[in-house]
């Protein structure tokens, strides 16, 4: 997919509607769809580089997100009361991502607020002894 066909880079360039929380040089945070939010002030931070996923974005793109990413949780501590946030990302085909535009989800969260973020099932992909071997090969020094 090219960045002109993406609705994320479409929001960024100003075409369609959307609510947006910050916009900064590297990075912009928005609302997802009222129907998509898992909690009030659900926020989403993207970088406004075109890249689909963490295996493809730039350093610049990375530190850019994740730093707006922060100022969010902070600013949701200091505004709202959340003392916590998850931040969920998927990234590449068999990770159930929704949209292919890099992104976070910056969720608030409150004692008590019944939302429950963490997977209740677990991957049951198999992998023979040799992978943590070959894991630490292939990241670079
Ligand atoms: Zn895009």
């Amino acid at each position: 997919m090219s960045s002109t066909e993406c609705v994320f880079c479409g929001l960024l360039a100003g075409q369609g509607e959307t609510t947006w929380v910050a916009r900064r040089d590297g990075a912009s945070a928005f609302l997802p769809l009222a129907e998509g939010r898992l909690s009030p002030a659900h926020t989403v931070v993207v970088p406004n580089e075109h890249a689909v996923g963490i295996h493809d974005a730039t350093a610049e793109s990375l530190q850019a997100v994740v730093l707006l990413a922060q100022a969010v949780a902070r600013a949701m501590e200091r505004s709202i009361g959340a003392r916590g946030v998850n931040i969920l990302n998927a990234s590449g085909p068999d990770s159930d991502q929704s949209v292919p535009h890099l992104h976070f989800h910056v969720i608030p969260r409150w004692q008590g607020d019944g939302l429950d973020t963490w997977p209740s099932t677990v991957s049951s992909h198999p992998l023979d002894d040799a992978w943590l071997g070959e894991v630490r090969a292939a990241i670079p020094a």
